[in-house]
């Protein structure tokens, strides 16, 4: 059997990992020993013990898979780096994904101390009087509907670079969103940035000053491919894939997920779908057969405002209430069941 190895067991790493476990021999390459459903961890912050539900070690469920805890720090068309080992490949997917503030993602953790870091991380948003969030987009607007429902007595701010929330959805998603925070008190400051944070004083671009014993990061993501050579990259760190998803010039070489430079908005279910696509064409170079170009398609989104509410965004359709949370629930269970 020809080797396979998969690096980074996220959304789009697992993908392949599952369907090609029986026809390559699969190596899956992780900083951290489980799958994390990301989309969930914000829940977490404010319910801790929710973290059971949406996290799964890749020991318990990987079955036909060598799997390798460590960094990766570099590679060649033939061979991945990792630690002082050098791994050989036929076929290679990066996988890596991107990183977000902490605590929201972490590399290299354990279980135990990922749960001590979100642990410790709430008990702090507890004590909080005041916080401040950084960022209107989704996962700016999800942690704002967390902290609003549960915790309706604390003043909380948003700051938000542009003049209205969720500036990639439309306007009637971002009026739900701000009149369903508004009414719990959320006070917004929009057109305005985070410039710096001292002591319990955080410092906007308008020269206002907010009080937040806590400020949370909602400033988006940056992709993780440090191990990459610059040449192999946009100038903002995504890995250049041609239209079916290989590294130009190395065509057993694929990149799926938010680490490659696909435009379109960076989602589980995009990398899911990029996932399926590089399968595809990873048997059809087996086969001698023609590639599949990865062509975006739009997808529904589901934003939660908390555990009962939501919205429900899918080309010119705005769905708002509780049928979005639940579907929002709904997938979060889906997609932890498949890992049996
Ligand atoms: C707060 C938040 C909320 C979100 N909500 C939604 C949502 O509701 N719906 C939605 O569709 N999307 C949502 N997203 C986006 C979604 O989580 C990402 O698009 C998705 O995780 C990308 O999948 P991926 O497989 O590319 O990477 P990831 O899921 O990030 O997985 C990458 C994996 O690679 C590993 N890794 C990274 N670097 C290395 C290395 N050098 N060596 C070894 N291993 C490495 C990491 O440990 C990780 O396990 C949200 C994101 C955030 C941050």
């Amino acid at each position: 059997m020809k080797r396979l190895v998969v690096i980074g067991g996220g959304f789009a790493g697992l993908t392949i990992v599952r369907a090609l476990c029986t026809e390559f021999q699969v190596t899956l390459i992780d900083s951290k020993p489980f799958f994390e459903f990301t989309p969930g961890i914000l829940h977490t912050l404010v319910e801790p013990n929710h973290m059971q539900r949406i996290q799964k070690s890749y020991a318990s469920f990987l079955k036909d898979v060598v799997y390798v805890q460590e960094t990766v720090t570099g590679i060649t068309s033939s061979f991945v780096m990792c630690g002082t080992q050098k791994i050989p490949y036929e076929y290679c997917v990066i996988a890596t994904g991107s990183s977000y503030k902490a605590p929201i993602k972490e590399q290299n953790v354990v279980l135990a101390s990922r749960a001590h870091h979100l642990h410790a991380f709430h008990k702090r948003m507890v004590k909080a009087n005041s916080i401040v969030v950084a960022g209107g987009g989704l996962a700016g607007v999800e942690l704002m509907g967390e902290l609003a429902t549960h915790y309706p007595k604390k003043q909380l701010h948003m700051i938000h670079p542009h003049a209205r929330l969720l500036s990639a959805h439309s306007s009637a998603a971002a009026r739900y969103a701000e009149h369903f925070l508004r009414k719990r008190g959320v006070q917004f400051h929009f057109n305005e940035r985070l410039v710096s944070v001292m002591g319990t004083q955080a410092h906007v671009s308008s020269g206002k000053t907010l009080s937040a014993d806590l400020v949370c990061y909602c400033t988006g993501i940056v992709p993780l491919t440090a191990f990459v050579p610059p040449s192999w990259k946009t100038k903002r760190g995504h890995i250049i894939t041609n239209a079916f998803l290989q590294v130009p010039r190395f065509p057993h070489l694929f990149v799926a997920g938010d680490a490659n430079s696909i435009a379109e908005e960076k989602t589980a279910q995009h990398a899911e779908r990029q996932a399926q696509v590089v399968v595809r064409n990873i048997r059809a170079l087996e086969e001698g057969e023609k590639l599949q170009a990865y062509t975006h398609r739009v997808s529904p989104v589901l934003i939660s405002l908390g555990k009962y509410d939501g919205i429900l965004e899918y080309r010119k359709i705005v769905m708002c209430g509780w049928l979005p949370a639940f579907l929002k629930w709904f997938v979060e269970r889906k997609e932890m069941w498949k890992l049996h």
